[in-house]
C-alpha cells in the first residue's frame, strides 16, 4: 500500500490539520431493521461517549421497514432527546439505501455511520474525531479479528477483497465496513452518487479523499440476529463486483479470444492431419466435449453480460432511491454553518 491509495495511516503529503478541535455538530447515522431491543441500549452507549468527549451531536435513525417495535423505540427516544431525527422508510430497502437516506438528512459537519446492534463500539468515535482533526476526510473502522465468524465466511471475505482489489481501480481497504466518520465534503460526495445498485464499500473507495484506518474489535451483537445469510452475501459480492468494475466483461473477452485462438489451432491441426494421413472419422468424444465446452462458455459469458444489462435496465428507470412514510426531524437547531 502506498499513500496515494489513501488507505494507510501514514499521513498523505499536504494533509492540513483542521482549525477546529471537533466538529461543531456530529451526525450519527444509524440504519435499523428489526432492532427494537437494541435501539435504546445503542442510544445510551452513544450518548455516554458523546457526553464523555463533550461533543454536540444528533442521532439520525433510519427505520428500514422494520416489522417489530423499532420505530416506537425511536420515537420514545425522540420524546426524551430533541437531537434525534427519525426517517421512516416506506418498506425495507436494505442497509445500503437506509444509510443513504440517513446521509441525506444528516446536518453535521462530520457524519458517523454506525450499526444499531452495538457491534461497532461507540468509543471508537473519539479516535475517529481525532483523525478528522488531523485533517482526514474519512476515518474508517477496520475490524481487527473476525473470530466470531465461521471459517467459510472469513475465507470468502479474504478472497472477495483479493479479487476486488486486483480488478478494481479504487482499492477497497480489507476488513473495513460502513462504520466510519466522514467530513461534510466526503459525505456530500457519497450522497451525490445516486445509483440503485449501490455497493457502499465501492462508493466510499471511489469518492477518494484522504482516509485513515482506526482498528477496532467487533463486539458480538447485543440482541437479535444478523440479517446476512450465505445467499445474501453471495449476491452482495456479485453486486460489489458488477457495480464497481467492468473487469468481468473484459475477462470474458480475453477468455473468448483465447478459446477462439486455441480452437483455430486445433482446427488447423485436424485439417492438416486429415490431408496428410486421411481421416477415418474418429473423435466423436472429442467433438462432443468441445461442443459442450464451447456451449457452456458462451452461456457463461452471456450470463456476465446479462448481469450488466440487468443493471443498466434498473438504472435507466431512474426511480427514486427510497420513499419515506415520515421524517421526524431533530428539533435542535444545527448551530453549525449554513446547512
Ligand atoms: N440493516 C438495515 N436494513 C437491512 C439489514 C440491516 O438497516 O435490510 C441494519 C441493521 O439493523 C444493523 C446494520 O444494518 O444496524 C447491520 O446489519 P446486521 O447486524 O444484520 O449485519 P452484520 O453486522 O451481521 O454485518
Ligand atoms: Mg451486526
Amino acid at each position: 500500500m502506498t499513500p496515494s491509495q489513501n488507505n494507510t495511516s501514514d499521513a498523505p503529503p499536504g494533509l492540513r490539520p483542521r482549525a477546529e478541535t471537533a466538529p461543531a455538530l456530529l451526525s450519527i447515522v444509524c440504519p435499523a431493521f428489526n432492532e427494537a431491543e437494541n435501539i435504546i441500549p445503542f442510544h445510551k452507549a452513544v450518548a455516554k461517549v458523546m457526553r464523555h468527549i463533550a461533543q454536540s451531536f444528533e442521532v439520525v435513525f433510519v427505520n428500514d421497514g422494520s416489522r417489530d417495535d423499532t420505530i416506537l423505540k425511536m420515537r420514545e427516544l425522540r420524546e426524551a432527546h430533541a437531537n434525534t431525527t427519525i426517517i421512516d422508510l416506506s418498506r425495507n430497502f436494505g442497509k445500503e439505501v437506509a444509510v443513504s437516506a440517513g446521509l441525506d438528512h444528516a446536518r453535521g459537519d462530520a457524519v458517523v455511520i454506525i450499526d444499531a446492534d452495538l457491534q461497532h463500539p461507540p468509543q471508537v468515535i473519539e479516535e475517529m474525531i481525532a483523525g478528522w482533526r488531523e485533517g482526514y476526510d474519512v476515518v474508517y473502522g477496520q475490524r481487527r479479528g473476525r473470530e466470531d465468524e465461521g471459517f467459510l465466511r472469513r475465507a470468502t471475505a479474504t478472497a472477495f477483497y483479493r479479487v476486488m482489489n486486483s480488478i478494481g481501480r479504487s482499492p477497497i481497504p480489507p476488513n473495513a465496513g460502513d462504520f466510519r466518520l466522514m467530513s461534510r465534503r466526503a459525505a456530500d460526495a457519497v450522497r451525490s452518487v445516486r445509483e440503485h445498485h449501490r455497493f457502499m464499500k465501492g462508493v466510499f473507495a471511489w469518492v477518494g479523499f484522504p482516509a485513515k484506518a482506526v482498528p477496532f474489535d467487533v463486539e458480538t451483537r447485543y440482541a437479535g440476529a444478523s440479517k446476512w445469510s450465505f445467499w445474501k452475501l453471495w449476491n452482495f459480492s456479485i453486486e460489489g463486483v458488477t457495480s464497481h468494475t467492468l473487469a468481468p466483461l473484459k475477462i470474458s473477452t480475453y477468455i473468448g479470444t483465447a478459446v477462439a485462438a486455441l480452437s483455430f489451432v486445433y482446427g488447423a491441426f485436424v485439417v492438416a492431419k486429415a490431408a496428410m494421413v486421411g481421416d477415418p472419422a474418429p473423435g466423436f468424444p472429442t467433438l462432443a466435449a468441445l461442443v459442450l465446452f464451447l456451449g457452456g462458455l458462451q452461456l457463461m459469458v452471456l450470463g456476465v453480460m446479462g448481469e450488466y444489462l440487468g443493471r443498466i435496465f434498473n438504472e435507466t428507470k431512474q426511480r427514486p432511491l427510497y420513499f419515506t412514510t415520515s421524517i421526524e426531524a431533530s428539533t435542535v437547531e444545527a448551530s453549525s454553518q449554513n446547512i
